[in-house]
């Protein structure tokens, strides 16, 4: 019976199977085409590369989810966008970034050079790693809560320090604007290596004065004049505002009973006002020798002796106290270049006085 059976079923099947086929092929089709067309739409706005496999999708029976549809959470980004992006998710970013004022440009869906300067300029204000590259980690910050508008970072005033005729003077009464910068600083250690001790490896200054400071003490090392340490250098406003708040303190620990304007008035006695210093100039430098103090040592004798050679003056003296402001500190030397620094030497000026003099001769 049952082959039989089997026999009078084995002459109908190839009709029933080509239709149930010409049924399938068709679903398949249209399944498969519909399926391609929301992945492409997909593609287009997520701007995602590479593609998908087309050959595997059409051919698939179960079908695709609608990602027509299908707008993609920020923080589930299957893709990262960068340069050559290009669709809705790059749109989005950019007008996101334009209404937090990172982007100047067009909100016109393109990922080019501006909308990645957008993107780095965020991420670099965010914390992030500033790359230019949109990835799920940027784009969850841009569009949360924690998304801070454009703060844009002041100019500073690049300015050749070491140019002109008069030295540029810094005290008490001649302030720099505070976002000053002077041009050309170099780390001193990266020139000088183990020619100096220092209390900070990052001290930085203006290079042709850092270079003159290294021939100065490479002289000085030549006549057995060592060791030598560097004890402050290029200073910025909030160094200096650093620096001065933290004498205040410690005076204020050590005197009890002392008010805070009693503290400031003597922090002031050695310390520049926040704006005033003349280490924000790049051109002053505080030398000293480990554990003793500088005028009773060597090099303050043989620094006294040879710093106007090297175009550095002794910027701070007793004798000159009211007319510089500041009380002696004979470890502060000034660059100002070795002809004025030979003038200041012979007409025994400090700089305010010699500043005074060139502006009455001009
Ligand atoms: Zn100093």
């Amino acid at each position: 019976m049952m082959p039989q059976r089997n026999t009078s079923h084995s002459r109908k099947p190839p009709y029933l199977f080509i239709a149930l086929a010409v049924i399938f092929l068709a679903a398949g089709i249209v399944l498969g085409v519909r399926a391609l067309n929301s992945w492409n739409a997909y593609t287009v706005a997520a701007a995602i590369t590479p593609t998908p496999s087309p050959t595997v999708r059409p051919i698939a029976v179960t079908a695709a989810p609608d990602l027509t549809t299908y707008t993609p959470a920020p923080t589930a980004t299957p893709g990262a966008l960068s340069t050559g992006s290009s669709g809705d998710m790059v749109r989005q970013m950019q007008q996101r970034l334009k209404d937090l004022g990172f982007l100047n440009g067009s909100v016109d869906g393109q990922f080019g050079s501006g909308t990645k300067k957008a993107v780095v300029a965020f991420q670099k204000q965010h914390g992030l790693d500033a790359d230019g590259i949109a990835g799920s980690k940027t784009l969850a910050v841009l569009y949360s809560d924690q998304a801070a508008s454009y703060v844009p970072t002041p100019t500073p005033h690049v300015t050749n320090v070491t140019a002109g005729d008069i030295p540029l003077l810094v005290n008490k009464w001649n302030k720099l604007p505070d976002d000053f910068e002077p041009a050309e600083l170099v780390t001193i250690k990266d020139l000088a290596g183990d020619l100096f001790l220092y209390e900070d490896s990052k001290f930085q200054g203006v290079r042709e004065a850092v270079e003159a400071l290294i021939r100065m003490i490479q002289a000085a090392k030549a006549d057995g004049i060592t060791p030598w340490k560097i004890g402050g250098a290029y200073r910025t406003i909030k160094d200096q505002q650093r620096i001065f708040d933290n004498r205040v303190s410690r005076y204020l620990s050590e005197h009890e009973g002392a008010t805070r304007s009693q503290a400031v008035s003597n922090t002031r006695l050695t310390v520049a006002d926040p704006g005033c210093s003349e280490h924000h100039t790049g051109l002053a430098f505080d030398l000293n020798v480990p554990d003793q103090f500088f005028v009773d040592t060597a090099q303050y004798i043989w620094l006294k002796q040879h710093c106007w050679d090297y175009g550095f003056i002794m910027r701070y003296t007793d004798d000159k106290e009211d007319l510089t402001g500041i009380i002696g500190e004979e470890w502060h030397i000034r660059y100002v270049g070795v002809q004025h620094a030979k003038n200041i030497q012979s007409l025994d000026y400090c700089l305010e006085e010699y500043v005074d003099y060139l502006k009455n001769r001009h």
